[in-house]
């Protein structure tokens, strides 16, 4: 009797993350999932198999991440791609010439690039607003809108828009709510809950969590729409290898644990720089004084772990800051156990045109951190460090 209730009672996130999808496997009692690494599976007479038959269209590894996946998001279903513009291109698979978008301003660079420079041409229109002001999205909505893509919080100014609001307004027109969730993880934020159709994710970052694996996944619970996203998988084929699914789903295992820690030492770090005389402005949505901080407090558990922040004296000091650190390494992309540092301006978003990064406030001088899960102290002596006036 006690047993039947254990396992009816449904575990917690910390617990799925480890279990969800991976059981024991059944010839060998495997505790860890195998990489299934084949391409093609023995069918015992044309047509009959046990469910697998070509690793593009299914995987059993795969299976497991996404079957993880699905279960963190609180979702009924996930697709992993090899990568996360694999699986927004994938996504954005589902419309048509002369549909309408209506996206964040400040999406993540690639993003903004697959928008702008690819689907532009195939006849898709976009719009680039102020989510975080969700009028901003009801102002540019039309009876063309299909698709509303939420970004929060953004990067790499870690804007924060109301994801009920936003999923609200996008169903009044008929139109779906798509929102990243990289930068929260869905140990902080499971946009599913908040109303939103689908959640995007760059396991790459905080999921995979260690800088090892690039991919991608689209966590659902639309039957249909799921339906629709696992024929467009199987038809563009950006899908991952069993290798990188094990990675992931290994990264998955410490989750919980990754970003207790990286929010710890984020906050502590957000409150140093706050402080720091060569620091005009920090943006962390865990401080109280953040434009979003209230709504964030209202739909995350919890702030994640990129800090922005901008030195007062631009970009030729930013870069000398990038230069002195030692521990923060000079990087693309987050979300990894170590520590990383990056100028937008000149890398992550330097395929957004100037006149555009200034008018979505994207100033020349921001750097931002993800910062790791190494010791505080460390952190912040190599912060302190790069941040003297030179010559001292
Ligand atoms: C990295 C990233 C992507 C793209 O993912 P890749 O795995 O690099 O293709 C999309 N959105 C956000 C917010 C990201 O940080």
């Amino acid at each position: 009797m006690a047993r039947r209730k254990l396992q009816r009672r449904s575990l917690q996130f910390a617990s799925r993350a480890i279990h969800v999808g991976q059981e024991p496997e059944a010839a060998t009692g495997a505790i860890t999932v195998p990489i299934y690494q084949t391409s093609t599976f023995a069918q015992s007479a044309p047509g009959v198999h046990q469910g697998y038959d070509y690793s593009r269209t299914d995987n059993p590894t795969r299976t497991a991440l996404q079957k993880a996946l699905a279960s963190l998001e609180s979702a009924k279903d996930c697709l992993a791609f090899s990568s996360g513009m694999g699986a927004a291109t994938t996504a954005m698979l589902l419309f048509k010439h002369g549909d309408h978008i209506v996206s964040s301003r400040d999406v993540y660079g690639g993003t903004y690039r697959l928008f702008r420079r690819v689907l532009q041409d195939f006849g898709l229109t976009f719009s680039f607003v102020e989510t975080s002001n969700v009028k901003e999205i009801e102002r540019v909505m039309t009876r063309h809108t299909r698709l509303v893509w939420i970004e929060s919080p953004t990067n790499p100014l870690l804007r924060i828009t109301d994801i009920r609001a936003a999923a609200e307004i996008a169903h009044r027109h008929g139109a779906l709510c798509l929102v990243d969730n990289t930068f929260a993880s869905p140990f902080f934020q499971r946009p599913l809950a908040l109303g939103a159709d689908f959640v995007l994710h760059s396991t790459t970052k905080y999921l995979a969590g260690h800088a090892d694996v690039v991919g991608g996944a689209i966590c659902l619970s639309d039957r249909s729409l799921y339906e629709r996203l696992k024929f467009l998988q199987n038809a563009a084929g950006a899908t991952p290898s069993p290798f990188d699914c094990f990675l992931t789903l290994r990264g998955i295992k410490t989750l919980a644990l990754r970003m207790r820690e990286h929010e710890k030492n984020a906050t502590h770090i957000a409150n140093f720089l706050k402080d720091h005389p060569r620091v005009r402005r920090v943006y962390y949505p865990g401080l109280p004084d953040h434009p979003g901080h209230e709504i964030a407090a209202s739909q995350m558990d919890g702030f994640s772990g990129i800090v922005s922040f901008e030195v007062k004296r631009g970009l030729a000091e930013a870069r000398r800051v990038l230069g002195r650190l030692k521990i923060f390494k000079i990087a693309e992309s987050l979300g990894g156990v170590e520590s990383l540092a990056e100028l937008p301006a000149v890398m992550t978003h330097a395929s957004i045109p100037k006149e555009e990064r200034k008018r979505s406030g994207l100033d020349d001088g921001l750097i931002r951190l993800s910062v790791g899960v190494e010791d505080i102290d460390d952190l912040i002596f190599d912060l302190k460090s790069a941040l003297k006036p030179q010559g001292r």
